[in-house]
């Protein structure tokens, strides 16, 4: 017996060229589309590689210095963190440089709570030995690279009450300090006015 004749099918017709501005159908992708997380992930391995790459090539050209040290100083002086705390009257005007007006954070400057998250320690008000342990200990909390500021007459040698027992003269007797910061109380802007002068220091870092 004879197999029945198999059914060939017809080809398919040519698809038609689209006319300029007519209803051609849109082309329809039937491969299951990649998730969204795996190409994250698919990027965020090249990048990785990609990155060492380019940097090894950069550092084989010029010296680390040259290359690596301005990226760093330009991200650390956009990028400061100060400790949020406050000793005395000078703390008020500290806290108002993050308020609506003087909007401390638009140069970068975000206050935080731990010291272990800050590089920069404002201290705002008078120092006395009894918190002096206390301030050198959340000093040496913070990673380097760390620098200091002494806000008002106070933290920068005493202030009024520089003769006193009880008060440290100048907290640079205790941490080292990187600007200074004159007026009792300094106002907001000369508080934003020494956080610009640390960025030109940060900015000139060469070791
Ligand atoms: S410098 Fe003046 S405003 Fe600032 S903590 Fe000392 S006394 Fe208060």
């Amino acid at each position: 017996m004879s197999a029945p004749p198999q059914t060939v099918p017809a080809p398919a017709p040519a698809a038609a060229p689209a006319a300029a501005g007519g209803d051609a159908p849109l082309p329809v992708v039937d491969q299951a589309a990649v998730p969204f997380f795996e190409i994250e992930t698919l990027r965020a391995r090249e990048f990785i590689p990609a990155a060492k790459e380019a940097l090894t090539s950069l550092l084989k050209e010029k010296a680390e210095g040259n290359v690596i040290r301005p990226v760093f100083n330009w991200a650390g002086r956009n990028s400061l963190f100060p400790l949020h705390w406050g000793l005395a009257c000078c703390a008020i005007e500290f806290a108002a440089a993050f308020g609506a007006r003087w909007d401390a954070e638009r140069f970068g400057v975000v206050p935080r709570s731990s010291p272990r998250q800050c590089d920069l320690l404002i201290v705002n008000g008078t120092v006395t030995w009894k918190v002096a342990h206390k301030l050198i200990t959340l000093y040496e909390q913070m990673p380097e690279p760390k620098w200091a500021i002494a806000m008002g007459n106070c933290a920068t040698g005493g202030g009024p009450f520089r003769t006193a027992y009880s008060v440290v003269p100048g907290v640079d007797k205790l941490i080292p300090v990187d600007v200074y910061i004159a007026g009792c109380p300094p106002r907001p802007e000369n508080m934003l006015d020494g956080v610009l002068r640390l960025e030109q220091l940060i900015k000139e870092r060469r070791d």
